[in-house]
């Protein structure tokens, strides 16, 4: 069923913490964790607790916790005191998505460039 959590998928296993990661906010629906690869100063990815495989199919079958999802960046970015910072959603492996559990990435603490890679 959409949203039920998966056997194969590694973020679900990190929201039901049978694998650690280092949690930095919690919500009834999402989950905010350090990135295992940081790629900037602050790197955390978002994730909601609901299996969905990436972001257009959470905001299609969950909005609201779409939008849960959008305001825990901004949360994080607070907690680490970011004036500036880039949330990102790869959406297939072309754009680098690696895990099919919707994640927003948190990137900050250092100068961004644009376009990105
Ligand atoms: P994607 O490439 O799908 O957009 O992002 C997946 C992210 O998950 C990558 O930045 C990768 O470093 C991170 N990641 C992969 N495995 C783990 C893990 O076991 N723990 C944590 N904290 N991050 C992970
Ligand atoms: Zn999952």
């Amino acid at each position: 069923m959409a949203g039920e959590p998966q056997d194969d998928c590694l973020f679900c296993k990190i929201v039901a913490g049978t694998i650690p990661a280092t949690i930095v906010r919690e919500t009834d629906t999402t989950v905010a964790f350090r990135d295992i690869n940081p790629q900037a100063p602050t790197h955390v990815l978002v994730i909601p607790k609901a299996h969905y495989p990436d972001a257009a199919a959470l905001a299609a079958a969950a909005p609201q916790i779409a939008a849960d999802v959008l305001r825990e960046t901004q949360a994080v970015a607070d907690e680490d005191k970011l004036e500036s910072y880039r949330v990102v959603f790869n959406k297939g492996p072309g754009a680098g998505q690696t895990v099919w559990h919707t994640h927003a990435h948190v990137l900050g603490g250092r100068g961004m460039e644009w376009p990105p890679g």
